[in-house]
């Protein structure tokens, strides 16, 4: 069967969500059965989204497939089953960077290359080749209409008609009607605009989802519908909500599947929310809290740490618990003290990270809680740093640290795969690659647990897979030298190379560092057993277990 396209576009102004109403839209439709996908345009001229800063766009998700994505893409992933791959997303740079190799390698057979038909051939083919296997793919293209860099995305998916039927097209137009305190009214002109504005570019919607601050009446909801020509039972109100995961019901109470079923000919049954129910139950019941600090240096914008943000919800979905997160920067750490940043959390997780500015005081944080039994959680990044402070404060090697920060350090704990080779006690140190991207060791990664390990228990099993994103290794030479200290565990080990994957303390109640991602991982359904194990110990030590000990 020939897939249905559902494009959604935002007007008016950007953060209204897009994202998020496009995951939940794909959840109810995967909840009446039909086979959904989602795919991420960006507009922008990088290449992928792995080289930007994540305070610009917020943080880089990666596929199972190892690509540098779109953070989007993780909430796709939280709200279907589909799971995303590397062609589920492309930035307006890796479409320009495709026609230009074409072009140098002479495919063009000495045309003129131009954005209309070249650029926008390409970006139609990669749409219909994402979606190919799926009953109805959906695809958000970033940014706002009026943007000069989406034109051509815009361009590409108005073309689509002519390439598919356009019964098999819908397209969503997102858009914001403020209220205005001094009228006391909905305004609906920002969105006639708007809808004009992708009228201008030939696209007429066929569906309005408003944001506002409040339900969109009958009144308002004629008024859209005769200035934009869209049928009033296509105009959909959503309303800010204190649970994103209650969008999908907010939809499907509009009827909003079924319209889009309607149009597409599809036949299949109600759509079945019971597991979201489930999810809002136990978010709306809790039956305590914890304090969880996130010890990083992106701290000026949330979404930088968005999906371990949301595991630790989803940990606290499963076990009924309110989870306050305390976002605190790791250079505060190194200057205020820990007094001052890290007295009354529950727990400490350190993230992922790049660069040295802020690593003191990441150390000084994984030294704090494995003194004083506080539960640790260290991703990545927060593995390294753990194992740092351990071989400094504990082995006595008082120069430990990564080549990341120190290229010719003495006692290099973390280095390079390639500086960990030793030729009689000799390290090597190769040459680095400076080009930045694409040198990681990315992606879905089968790792070994030891049998009987505390992160064994919590997986219940002892082949995982799980992904990464990083450069830098444990240094399997430097850890040879601090094996006599019993109380670090390397309980995980990968496939290839042996490489240490998962460290544990025996001494201390949770102590866990991994060298993969297993944020990525978490849904709200589901959540993942590391956080889940996090969460609990968290609980316990609020209740005052470590004074037991
Ligand atoms: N900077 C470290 C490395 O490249 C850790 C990366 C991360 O935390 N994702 O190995």
């Amino acid at each position: 069967m020939k897939s249905n396209y559902i494009f959604i576009t935002g007007g008016v102004v950007s953060s209204l969500g897009k994202g998020i109403t496009t995951a939940s839209l794909a959840a109810v439709l995967e909840a009446r059965g039909l086979r959904v996908t989602i795919i991420k345009l960006d507009p922008y001229i990088n290449v992928d989204p792995g080289t930007i800063s994540p305070i610009q766009h917020g943080e880089v998700f990666i596929t199972e497939d190892g690509a540098e994505t779109d953070l989007d893409l993780g909430h796709y992933e939280r709200f279907i089953r589909t799971k995303m791959k590397h062609y589920n997303n492309f930035t307006a740079g890796k479409i320009y960077s495709d026609v230009l190799k074409k072009e140098r390698r002479g495919d063009y057979l000495g045309s003129t290359i131009q954005i209309v038909p070249h650029v926008t051939d390409i970006i139609k083919k990669r749409i219909i080749s994402g979606s190919n296997g799926y009953d109805i793919v959906l695809i958000e293209i970033g940014g706002t209409v009026g943007d000069i860099e989406s034109l051509p995305f815009l361009e590409a998916i108005r073309q689509m008609v002519l390439a598919v039927n356009r019964k098999k097209i819908l397209y969503i137009h997102l858009t914001l009607v403020p209220f205005i305190t001094v009228s006391g009214e909905l305004k609906t002109k920002p969105t006639q605009h708007s809808v004009k504005k992708l009228l201008s570019i030939g696209i007429q919607p066929d569906i309005l989802i408003c944001r506002s601050d409040r339900t969109i009446k009958d009144n308002e909801r004629k008024k859209i519908s005769l200035f934009c020509n869209v049928p009033k039972q296509a105009i959909i109100s959503l309303e800010y909500v204190n649970s994103i995961y209650k969008i999908p019901a907010i939809l499907k109470s509009q009827n909003l599947d079924s319209y889009i079923c309607k149009n597409f000919n599809l036949h299949c049954p109600e759509a079945n929310l019971s597991d979201w129910e489930k999810v809002i139950y136990h978010q709306e019941h809790p039956v305590g809290s914890v304090t969880v600090g996130i010890v990083g240096k992106y701290t000026t914008l949330i979404d930088a740490y968005k999906s371990v943000i949301e595991a630790l919800q989803h940990a606290g979905i499963k076990n009924r618990f309110i989870i306050n997160i305390r976002l605190i920067n790791s250079q505060d750490v190194e200057i205020l003290g820990i007094e001052k940043t890290l007295t009354g959390v529950d727990a400490i997780l350190v993230p992922g990270g790049f660069g040295y500015r802020g690593v003191e005081g990441k150390i000084l944080s994984a030294q704090y809680a494995r003194e004083n039994n506080i539960p640790y959680f260290g991703i990545c990044l927060g593995m390294q740093v753990a194992l740092i402070e351990f071989a400094r404060h504990v082995a006595g090697m008082t120069d430990a640290n990564s080549t990341e920060f120190v290229n010719n350090c003495t006692c290099p704990i973390i280095a390079l795969i390639t500086e960990c080779k030793d030729t009689n006690g000799i390290l090597i140190i190769k040459e680095k690659n400076h080009n930045l991207g694409g040198t990681m060791r990315l992606g879905n990664q089968i790792c070994y647990l030891t049998e009987g390990s505390l992160t064994h228990q919590m997986y219940g099993k002892k082949i995982i897979l799980e992904r990464h994103r990083h450069r830098y290794e444990v240094n399997h030479i430097i850890l040879s030298k601090i094996k006599q200290y019993t109380e670090l565990n390397c309980v995980g080990f990968s496939d290839k190379n042996n490489l240490v994957e998962v460290i544990e303390y025996t001494n201390h109640p949770w102590f866990i560092g991994s060298q993969f991602h297993p944020e990525f991982n978490s849904t709200p359904r589901d959540s993942h057993p590391l956080f889940i194990g996090f969460i609990k110990a968290a609980i316990a030590y609020k209740n005052n277990y470590h004074k037991l000990i």
